[in-house]
């Protein structure tokens, strides 16, 4: 019997894993963990058998245990109780929380020092070399999930990093990709929110739209795949059939292709390094019949332009980065500022935070990487305040 824990179980990563958990007899749960949506993690922790289930929130603690009462599942609640459920003992776990907070969790599922299947983009935009090394000094192995990312790590099987002269990683554009450019700024979260291909969780489906989940992305694949940044490419591709390209040295390229459907990625990381069966929708390029690939308009997705820019700069820039699109999110949902505000609210906190604070240089630890996210997180409501005042 395998252990295994999945972190995010009530969003939709964490939903398309306990489907595949689901239908395996040799898996054992450990750890649910979810938000406030008690119903949902009380009925998957009942499914799942789970040892102990855990909301983020406080407040939940009370209705989930009165949920669970006489199940014999153990209950805890609150953020310190997340970050302590990755300590039990798990051979596989799935990092799926969204945002910052699953930072935490993750290094402590590491101290297993077993398998860390990464849906949280989050933990290596902002922490990507403490990551990692906590990985190397516990001997556990970190698997990527992003969907582009497993591709580019399926793509390099067998195949030497130095070998490699770019990766790209192909987006689909958006919900607003076919928007004339006068008109983005008027766009609403509703709109923002409506993926052409992928069913994705609220904030990732607006990140897709602006491109700022591109961006995390691009910053994603430097850090786990150590490359330079000039070696980090996009390419917009409206059927999101093909995840991402490998060109190697002797100017062969590998393409990841298949339908789009997170069941793959993280199927993979649970069969890895073998490979099993997996309920996806089979690829038939004939039907698809065509794949469409342009570069992207900068103009449309400043973002990317961010991402250039924390690559290049290193140090606390992605914490800095990753922390301001958060806010500049959580103010663009509010509607408290216009879709095109959120790349200049990023801009600006990376400029505030450089002008205090030395941003190259490298955090030492979680602890410094939590302080800098705090930091960062006031100067960006600050510079939504700002931005909102403007526009006023
Ligand atoms: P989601 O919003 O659907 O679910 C998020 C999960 O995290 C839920 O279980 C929620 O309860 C939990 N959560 C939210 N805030 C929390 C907090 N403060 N503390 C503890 N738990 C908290 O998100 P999602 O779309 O499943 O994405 C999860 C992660 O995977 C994100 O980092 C996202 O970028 C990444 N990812 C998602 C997809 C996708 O297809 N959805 C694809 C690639 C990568
Ligand atoms: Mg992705």
């Amino acid at each position: 019997m395998r252990r295994v824990s999945v972190f995010g179980a009530t969003g939709s990563v964490g939903v398309s894993t306990l489907d595949l958990l689901g239908r395996r007899a040799d898996v054992a749960v450990e750890v649910l963990t979810g938000g406030q949506n008690v119903a949902l993690l009380a009925q998957q922790a009942i499914r799942h058998k789970a040892r102990l289930a855990v909301t983020a929130h406080e407040e939940c603690y009370r209705p989930l245990k009165e949920a669970l009462a006489g199940t014999g599942i153990e209950v805890a609640g609150g953020p310190g109780a997340v970050v302590e459920a990755g300590y039990r003992p798990a051979d596989w776990v799935m990092s799926a929380i969204v945002g910052a907070a699953g930072l935490a969790p993750g290094f402590a599922a590491l101290s297993q020092g077993k398998i860390l299947a990464l849906a949280n983009k989050e933990s290596l935009v902002t922490a990507g070399p403490l990551l990692l090394a906590e990985a190397r000094a516990h001997g556990a192995t970190i698997l990527p999930v992003d969907s582009e990312h497993s591709a580019v790590f399926q793509a390099l099987t067998g195949e030497e990093i130095g070998a490699v002269e770019t990766v790209t990683l192909t987006a689909s554009g958006g919900g607003l990709r076919d928007w004339p450019l006068e008109r983005l700024a008027q766009a609403t979260p509703d709109e923002a929110g409506r993926h052409p291909n992928w069913d994705m969780g609220q904030r990732i489906t607006i990140d897709s739209a602006s491109m700022f989940n591109k961006a995390m992305e691009v910053i994603e694949a430097h850090e786990f795949f150590g490359l330079a940044p000039e070696q980090v490419q996009v390419l917009i591709h409206p059927q999101s059939l093909v995840h991402a390209l490998v060109a190697f040295r002797d100017g062969a390229v590998m393409a990841h292709l298949g339908a789009p459907d997170m069941r793959h990625p993280i199927g993979y990381a649970l069969n890895w390094p073998a490979r099993g069966d997996l309920p996806v929708e089979r690829l038939n390029l004939a039907r698809a019949g065509r794949l469409d690939f342009a570069e992207p308009d900068h103009r449309r997705y400043p973002a990317l332009d961010l991402a250039r820019q924390v690559m290049e700069t290193g140090g606390a820039s992605g914490a800095v980065f990753n922390a301001a699109k958060e806010i500049a999110l959580d103010h663009f949902i509010a509607r408290n500022i216009g879709f095109l505000d959120m790349a200049p609210v990023v801009e600006a906190t990376l400029a505030a935070f450089a002008a205090r604070s030395p941003i190259s240089r490298r955090p030492e630890s979680l602890a410094e990487v939590l302080t800098i996210d705090a930091e960062a997180r006031a100067l960006a409501g600050t510079a939504a305040q700002a931005r909102r005042a403007k526009a006023v």
